[in-house]
């Protein structure tokens, strides 16, 4: 196991009418910027709730933070926590608003251009303190310091990370994914799986704890993913996925071992090409890269295949198919499509996608670093 030290900061408030908790959560005096996306909390009484708990802070709104959260967006949202001296932001949404008031919270006090801190990796160095109310489980940006912002000018998607943009809290009350249209649904569960699947399927370092924990992630989500499809009033079903998001990319699992990542990456650039959401773009990419990559990720591809999937047998390699297939099938069972042609893509897509990871110095992916844009132009086009 590799070295590491460990701290996830954010204070978990999980559970029914946990909402108005947030009164006691953000620091007393605060002047508060409520962050929301296009309306969906208003016609689930989310935004009552909310607003209800904010009555004795003194507070303003700011709606409209797009799914992939824009970087033009962000900077008026940013203008306006500088005009009217915010100090608290609190963002209630899906992973687009929260990671969208990660941004806020760096670009507001950033000296220069705040685009410098996606494009090139500038330092953060001080943010406003942010909290959360989280309505879409998938991302796990509820309790992490990764946020993945577009501009949509130059159909560039780039992420930042920082541990001073961490929530304070984070607020998860499983009963408001209930009115999740099942896309959304469906798209939360294959995200969560996938980041599971970028710390755990790389190469063994003997780290029984993180892998443990991780396959147990990954056979909750295989048994309550489509239980939320099939039964989608079961609080408990919904509980269990909003859980197992949270903790597939907390931080804890991915302590002390090889981090994969190229699925996220590439995914990344077929959303801001082509506007495909998060989770679709990487049931695409997954599958196929799980194949390119099946000699160097054997271990555990085996490992993945007999523990979580249960499959017995001594030919090594028919466990791997097998692994790879039935993945793939639990993509298209929640109803996420895994070809590129499924979205009219075609071979111009692909190149156009690959042009893009060079641009952004995405040319060594992976746990190895051996996935370079030839490589990923494999995995593309067995992604067709
Ligand atoms: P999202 O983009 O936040 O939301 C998708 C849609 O769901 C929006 O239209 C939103 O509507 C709606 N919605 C959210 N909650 C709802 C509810 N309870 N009921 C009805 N509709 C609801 O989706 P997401 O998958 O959570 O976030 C995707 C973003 O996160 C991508 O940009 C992705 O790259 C990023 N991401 C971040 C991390 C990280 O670690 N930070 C990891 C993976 C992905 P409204 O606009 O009306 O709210
Ligand atoms: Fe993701």
């Amino acid at each position: 196991m590799f070295n590491f030290s460990f701290q996830n900061p954010t204070k978990i408030i999980f559970g029914k009418e946990q909402i108005a908790a947030l009164t006691n959560n953000i620091p007393p005096d605060s002047k508060v910027l409520l962050l929301y996306g296009a309306g969906s909390i208003k016609r689930n009484g989310v935004y009552q709730q909310v607003t209800a708990a904010l009555s004795d802070f003194t507070w303003l709104e700011f709606s409209g933070i797009e799914p992939n959260p824009s970087f033009e967006t962000l900077m008026q949202a940013a203008d306006l926590v500088r005009r009217e001296k915010i100090d608290f932001l609190l963002a209630v949404g899906g992973g687009s608003v929260i990671d969208g008031a990660k941004f806020i919270a760096a670009a507001a006090v950033f000296e220069g251009d705040a685009w410098q801190i996606l494009a090139e990796g500038a330092k953060v160095t001080s943010a406003i303190s942010l909290g959360c109310v989280l309505t879409l489980p998938a991302t796990g940006t509820e309790s992490n310091g990764n946020s993945v912002v577009t501009r949509y000018e130059t159909q560039q998607k780039l992420a930042f990370s920082s541990p001073l943009v961490y929530p304070k809290f984070a607020i998860l009350d499983p009963t408001v994914t209930f009115s999740l249209p099942v896309k959304q649904v469906a798209n939360g569960v294959v995200d969560a799986f996938i980041h599971v699947i970028e710390q755990y399927l790389t190469y063994p370092v003997n780290s029984p704890v993180q892998d443990r924990f991780a396959e147990g992630l990954l056979q909750t989500l295989i048994e309550q993913g489509p239980l939320a499809l099939s039964q989608p009033d079961d609080y408990d079903v919904r509980a269990n996925i909003m859980w197992a998001a949270t903790m597939a990319l907390n931080g804890l699992i991915g302590q002390g071992v090889p981090q994969d990542w190229s699925t996220h990456m590439i995914g990344h650039e077929l959303t801001a090409c082509y506007g495909l959401d998060h989770a679709q773009t990487l049931a695409i990419v997954l599958p196929a890269l799980l194949q390119q990559q099946r000699r160097q990720k054997r271990e555990k591809l085996l490992q993945y295949g007999r523990r979580v999937w249960q499959l017995q047998g001594t030919n090594e390699e028919h466990i791997i198919d097998q692994a790879i297939a039935n993945t793939k099938a639990f993509f298209q069972q929640m109803g996420v499509p895994t070809q590129l042609a499924d979205y009219d893509l075609s071979a111009a897509a692909i190149d156009t996608v690959v042009a893009k990871l060079v641009q952004h110095k995405m040319v060594k992916l992976g746990e190895h670093g051996d996935i370079t844009p030839d490589v990923a132009q494999q995995i593309l086009q067995q992604a067709m």
